[in-house]
């Protein structure tokens, strides 16, 4: 497994975290909150999300990023979506009606990322680390605004990004930016005390989902796209568009396992249920 080494400057400045207890361990953790953003919500077929649905059913999705305010700087996961490439008709004919959508995602200006990072206090510039789960439209929208930071992704997920024609998920232009410091890596990572990274191939080829460990002791397990829908989980479902099924299953189930595990939760991105209990930035979790 490659990951981080000592040499990350953001890994080895030496700090007290704060000690929590997960599964029975006490454990430390360099996470002091974490926001939920919520950056817009697409309107899709529930098949793409739970695979064999009936597709004349029609969900609101909401597309979440999430920001963590760490005892070492401000981590990123997922950037949104982009939305002038929705607003300007000529680039949403191009993006997203000529590439099969049907309905165009909805981005209110209070789904605006920059907007809600600066309720909370944070400009683009302060945030230096961002981790993609992986790289459909709906996560990327916004990584032109971090050619600062590191962006951190699985290797098998840039890989095929950059090497797949323009599809329904995938918008090239937004992470096909030469300033972009990435920062690839293979498998499960720890990139910092409460920050797990975790493969969770099968919806993409390098799909990663994260465990955040909360000051209060409670373990989230960010699902991403791994299974959109709380659902997928209860019910082993997969979700509607896979690179590989049998590994989209066996994510589902590791995910699930780990979400088992004394203190932790399953924190789905997509869950259009879920997300009308969660706390909404400037709210947090801690
Ligand atoms: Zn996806």
């Amino acid at each position: 497994m490659i990951c981080f080494t000592p040499r990350n400057k953001y890994y080895t400045r030496s700090r007290v975290y704060s000690p929590v207890r997960i599964g029975g361990i006490m454990a430390a953790t360099a996470v002091k909150k974490l926001y939920v953003l919520l950056c817009g919500f697409e309107v899709l077929p529930l098949g793409v999300s739970i695979r064999g649905s009936d597709n004349r059913i029609i969900v609101a999705e909401p597309i979440c990023a999430y920001l963590a305010e760490t005892e070492i700087g401000w981590v990123l996961f997922d950037t949104g979506i982009d939305a002038s490439r929705i607003h300007d008709p000529v680039l949403a004919q191009t993006y997203y009606i000529d590439r099969g959508w049907t309905t165009l995602p909805v981005v209110h200006p209070a789904h605006s990322l920059t907007g809600q990072l600066e309720e909370i206090g944070v400009r683009p510039e302060d945030i230096h680390q961002v981790v993609l789960s992986h790289m459909h439209v709906d996560h990327t929208g916004y990584l032109k605004l971090f050619r600062h930071a590191k962006i951190i992704a699985q290797r098998a997920e840039h890989h095929y990004a950059l090497h797949t024609p323009p599809e329904l998920g995938n918008i090239i232009e937004d992470y096909n930016l030469p300033e972009l410091d990435w920062q690839l890596i293979e498998g499960d990572c720890e990139l910092m005390p409460g920050i797990q990274l975790i493969s969770t191939p099968g919806h993409t080829p390098g799909h990663q989902s994260a465990l955040i460990s909360l000051p209060s002791g409670t373990r989230l397990v960010l699902t991403f796209d791994a299974g959109d829908f709380l659902q997928n989980f209860e019910q082993n479902l997969l979700p509607g568009s896979a690179s590989d099924d049998a590994q989209a299953l066996a994510s589902i189930l590791r995910l699930k396992q780990l979400a088992g595990e004394p203190g932790s939760m399953l924190f789905p991105l997509h869950d259009p249920g879920f997300i009308q209990t969660a706390k909404l930035a400037p709210l947090y979790y801690d």
